[in-house]
């Protein structure tokens, strides 16, 4: 059954992961993407369904377009396959230990919303610096959706909401007094409201201790992503994008929130 699911997984992954970056991309472009058909990005051609199939019309085409001829971006492939591997690690991951066993499925969904929430915002992060507030919206709204079911579920009790709401109000305006701080002291801007709004969004998912950790790593991720950067790409902006560093604590915190705050505690 694990097995069954996990594949199904993979393939709704790979469509899912397609789809959301079609929005990135779109949205990082302006254009309309509930409406506008999918189309090349050279010379503009109409792409046929079969043309839309991940990963796999891209070797079809050995990464060409079918039309033009140009090259395709890597970046389909990649990214599809990406959000195929986050899909599955994701499922697996609850359904193996996830807390709360009655509402696996449950919980999947709701983390699988918003890992293709923090999937698009990374990559327009990445694309052009901007953490778009739709995206981060529609994490809000699937945590509002979720927390109502569970709670008429009896999952969670009213005190389980009030907490991870002040949990995620803190951590945001933590995040914006420091960064308020550190561009008075250094200078320049620290942090972008994208970040700090996407730090409030991960607390009200993750929880008071979560929302340290969050921050822990997060740094930690930033450092060494803003390191490998340096060394990778020669004359690298001195912008940096910082949301991809906090959507993968996030994500990661998913899986081990319970088991980083459960260690540590024994140390208090
Ligand atoms: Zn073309």
């Amino acid at each position: 059954m694990l097995v069954y699911y996990g594949v199904c997984t993979a393939v709704f992954g790979l469509i899912f992961g397609s789809f959301l970056n079609c929005v990135a991309m779109r949205i990082v472009r302006g254009e309309d993407f509930v409406h506008g058909r999918s189309h090349c990005m050279s010379c503009g051609h109409e792409l046929s369904a079969s043309d839309l199939i991940p990963v796999l019309s891209f070797l079809k085409n050995k990464g060409k377009c079918r039309y033009c001829g140009q090259r395709v971006s890597a970046r389909y492939p990649v990214t599809e396959l990406s959000f195929l591997i986050l899909s599955v690690l994701l499922y697996l991951g609850i359904m193996i230990a996830g807390p709360e066993e009655s509402i696996r499925e449950l919980q999947f969904f709701k983390y699988w919303i918003l890992t293709g929430c923090l999937f698009v915002l990374t990559l327009t992060d990445l694309e052009s610096f901007e953490i778009p507030n739709g995206v981060l919206a529609a994490g809000l709204i699937n945590w509002i959706f979720f927390t109502v079911l569970e709670t008429v579920l009896r999952v969670h009790n009213l005190w389980w909401v009030l907490h991870h709401i002040i949990a995620g109000t803190a951590v945001g305006a933590a995040m914006l007094i420091m960064s308020i701080a550190i561009t008075r002291v250094v200078g320049k801007d620290s942090m972008g409201g994208g970040d700090i709004k996407l730090y409030a969004l991960l607390g009200l998912y993750l929880g008071y201790a979560g929302a340290y950790e969050l921050v822990f790593l997060s740094c930690i991720l930033g450092l060494i992503f803003a390191f490998a950067r340096k060394k990778i790409i020669a004359g690298a902006s001195k912008e940096f994008p910082f949301g991809p560093a906090i959507a993968l604590s996030g994500y990661i915190l998913i899986f081990f929130e319970r088991y980083i705050t459960e260690w540590y505690l024994r140390f208090l």
